[in-house]
């Protein structure tokens, strides 16, 4: 048994209901969708792949960079050694519920859950996850993905499992990303108010957040959705880490 891990850094959420916060980033490889038509390109080698900005760890190809992680104790040493103070630990990929099975990981919650750290998963809501007492305790953030991802609704779009999440997790926001064409179309915010409509909400936050890897593509695509969020009640997320780093990674 082991644990693929894409990367694992310390940093501050950049992100959501919890920006600014010290964060360990505990990024797993893998996912079970591939979004190539958010059309970002990387490379491997002599290859090209055309896939979403954490494709390094979304597709298998990457698989090769990843650290695997054979023990719960090692993974556990590892954060200790990042983090400072009462940090939070994001769990995120790639699609993280791809390893909820993995003791290696829920050993790793469990010890983190019993010091007093909040862990925050992300996931795009299309697999199933197995609520625990563990799981329970989680603060997730949806990233529902809409038909721009290029995926086809029967593999990102999965009703009952985004309402078991929002059943049984201990919080659950939403979080979708748009640009300034996204919002003038109209179409991505029709997605997103039928997607919304066909759940049993419970309160959960909405938010929309800027698509870009610059803080002038952030500011562009930010006068945009700013208009949406006060139209709809949704609440706007920056994207923090942007504007301190750009968009190097482990950060
Ligand atoms: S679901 Fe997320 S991680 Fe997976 S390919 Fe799409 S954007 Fe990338």
């Amino acid at each position: 048994m082991m644990l693929a891990v894409s990367e694992i850094f310390y940093s501050l959420q950049g992100e959501g209901e919890f920006i600014g916060t010290p964060s360990v980033f505990v990024r797993l490889g893998g996912c079970n969708l591939r979004c190539e038509g958010f059309g970002v390109r990387g490379s491997l080698g002599s290859r090209e792949f055309i896939g979403c900005d954490s494709i390094y760890a979304a597709h298998y190809a990457f698989a090769k960079e990843w650290r695997s992680f054979e023990t719960s104790a090692l993974l556990i040493k590892e954060i200790k050694s990042l983090g400072k103070h009462l940090f939070d630990i994001i769990i995120t990929g790639g699609e993280p519920s791809l390893h909820f099975s993995n003791p290696i990981l829920l050993q790793t919650m469990e010890y983190f859950l019993q010091k007093g750290h909040r862990i925050c998963v992300e996931s795009n809501g299309s697999v199933p996850f197995v609520f625990d007492s563990i799981l329970k305790q989680l603060y997730f953030t949806l990233s529902v993905k809409l038909s721009n991802s290029g995926e086809p609704i029967s593999k990102r779009l999965k009703i009952p499992v985004i309402q078991s999440i929002i059943d049984n997790a201990k919080n659950v926001v939403f979080k979708f990303v748009l640009n300034a064409t996204m919002c003038q179309e109209a179409k991505a915010l029709q997605e997103i108010k039928a997607l919304l409509a066909s759940l049993r909400l419970k309160g959960n936050q909405i938010f929309l957040m800027p698509q870009g890897t610059t803080p002038h593509e952030l500011d562009t695509n930010i006068q945009a959705i700013y208009p949406l969020c006060l139209q709809e009640g949704f609440c706007l997320s920056d994207r923090l880490h942007i504007r301190i780093w750009g968009d190097k990674r482990g950060f």
